[in-house]
């Protein structure tokens, strides 16, 4: 790191380890004063400390939500509701530069995506959500009826869940973390958002900002940093929590589900992915190939929508190999703050570790490196994995099943579009896709059959504030984003009163 990006981010985070959480509207240290350190992946640096939220501050958190929720007006206020959520949008827009810096830093992000899903995109997207809560139906008038005899007016109204606890990984905080805590206060709740250990100082950053720029009432929003992944474990078994936003790894969902089980609190859940990247007979298999291997090692693998089968006719297996590899050879890993590098570090060391395990196996399961295998030779500290293209293996292999969160490509031959639709279907997961041909209704025949929350063709981009994302199968549960998203937040009451059969209609 520079000396002036050293400064930026010390600015960002000036008193993070005193006043990082968010509890009750006041920005507090952990109550027991405990810390943990940050670190640059990319450097082995200690970025600083960031403050060590205690079970004892989470459950100051939730019960400051419930009270929120419960005693003010702010779940029927959507007017106030768009207001605060565009007073946090232009805030993070005012710090963007400090902001794009510390994640960079913290996280590891190349510059090139915080233009995007890591900060920029987000943070715009609050103001998506804003127009949402102000143009959205909240009564629905469902005419009269005479159900049983009784004529009677009815009407659906939506209404907020209630207290949301939010739990959040580390790969794309602003994009995760916004996204759930955006819905949620559009719709009305309130929020205790536990983010990772990993990057809690993104996460302290809106904390910050919602406390000192915005007017959202305390209570509203809480932050709650920890090292200690317990205080998921809490959030998820807490009974004055309604609903359960969660995006991490499917085995960490499966025990918030079972968590929230004990209290039937509803769940909403964004988990792990191992998307096909589907090319057709008939596609540019240079274009496509050079795009699926871009994909693939962009922020080092670590996006649960990224796509890391590469599934490709048989008969042009080695031209597509050869193809991708030398794309991934070139594509990294480099420097984040270079805005040329699209591979940048993995988060940590144990992340790095586990995909070296995920390599070995590739090696004992029969496979091959077309390029990469391991660690780069020319970086120095850091947690570096070269970008590594895997063949020699079919689908049944666990490389080509689990998701291993790295710059890790399985090309995989099929046998034409049926068997390209059942390669990309026989998989744990459905998050994601994308298919490649010459022919766009072909293009579009896989696409509706390949079982996954979002699929690009041709090279579309589904990304956005307003498209609703989740996933098939174990990559999840409901949806974040667009509407649909929205809505997971929302109850449905129906009222229903007497009505006087010739006489005009009420309205409420
Ligand atoms: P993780 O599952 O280890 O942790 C996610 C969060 O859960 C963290 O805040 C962690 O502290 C918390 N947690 C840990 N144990 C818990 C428990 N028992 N109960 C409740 N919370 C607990 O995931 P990670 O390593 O931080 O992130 C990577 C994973 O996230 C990958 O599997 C990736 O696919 C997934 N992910 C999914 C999406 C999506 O939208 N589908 C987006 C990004 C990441």
């Amino acid at each position: 790191m520079t000396g002036s990006v050293d400064a930026s981010v010390r600015m960002a985070t000036t008193d993070v380890q005193r006043t990082g959480l968010l509890v009750d509207g006041e920005l507090v240290g952990a109550s027991d004063g405990g810390t943990f350190e940050t670190l640059n992946p990319a450097t082995e640096e200690v970025l600083g400390l960031a403050a060590d939220g205690t079970a004892a501050d989470l459950d100051a958190a939730v019960a400051a939500a419930r009270r929120a929720f419960d005693t003010t007006g702010w779940a029927t206020d959507p007017a106030f509701r768009a207001r605060c959520l565009r007073q946090l949008r232009d805030a993070m827009q005012s710090h963007a530069d400090e902001l794009r810096e510390l994640t960079i830093a913290e996280v590891g992000a190349p510059r090139f995506l915080t233009a995007g899903a890591q900060l920029d995109a987000p943070v715009a997207d609050l103001g998506w959500v804003a127009d949402l809560v102000e143009s959205y139906e909240w009564q629905t008038d469902l005419g009269t009826a005479s159900p049983m005899g009784v004529p009677s007016h009815r009407w659906a109204l939506r209404e907020p869940v209630g207290v949301v606890g939010a739990i959040t990984p580390w790969n794309f905080p602003h994009q995760i973390n916004l996204a759930k805590v955006g819905a949620a206060l559009g719709a009305g709740c309130t929020v205790v958002l536990k983010p990772p250990p990993d990057t809690p100082w993104c996460a302290a950053a809106v904390a910050r900002l919602a406390a000192e720029e915005t007017d959202l009432p305390p209570g509203v929003l809480n932050v709650v940093t920890s090292s200690d992944h317990a205080l998921g474990a809490q959030l998820a078994a807490d009974p004055r929590v309604d609903l359960v936003s969660f995006t991490g790894s499917t085995a960490t969902g499966r025990k918030v589900m079972a968590a929230a089980a004990e209290t039937l609190t509803r769940v909403f859940l964004e988990l792990g992915g191992k998307s096909a990247f589907i090319v057709l007979d008939d596609a540019d298999l240079a274009a496509a190939c050079s795009l699926a291997a871009f994909t693939a090692v962009t922020h080092a693998g670590q996006g649960c929508a990224l796509t890391t089968r590469l599934l490709v006719p048989r008969a042009r297996y080695d031209e597509a190999v050869e193809a991708t590899a030398a794309t991934m050879a070139m594509l990294g890993p480099g420097d984040p703050q270079d805005p040329g590098t699209v591979c940048g570090p993995v988060i940590s060391a144990r992340q790095r570790d586990r995909i070296e395990g995920y390599l070995r196996l590739a090696v004992e399961e029969g496979g091959a490196f077309a390029t990469g295998g391991g660690r780069p030779a020319d970086r120095g500290r850091g947690f570096w994995i070269e970008p590594t293209l895997v063949t020699g293996l079919d689908n049944t292999a666990r490389v080509a099943r689990e998701e291993i969160f790295g710059p890790v490509l399985v090309a995989i031959p099929h046998d034409g579009d049926d068997d390209a639709v059942a390669v990309a279907n026989d998989s744990p997961y459905g998050l994601s896709g994308a298919v490649h041909s010459a022919d766009p209704e072909r293009a579009w025949a896989v696409a509706r059959r390949v079982r996954t929350g979002t699929m690009s063709v041709n090279g579309g981009v589904w990304y956005g504030g307003d498209v609703p994302f989740g996933g098939y199968k174990q990559s999840g549960i409901g949806r974040e984003s667009g509407r649909q998203g929205f809505e997971e937040h929302l109850e449905t009451k129906v009222v229903a009163e007497p009505a006087v059969i010739g006489e005009p209609e009420v309205r409420r």
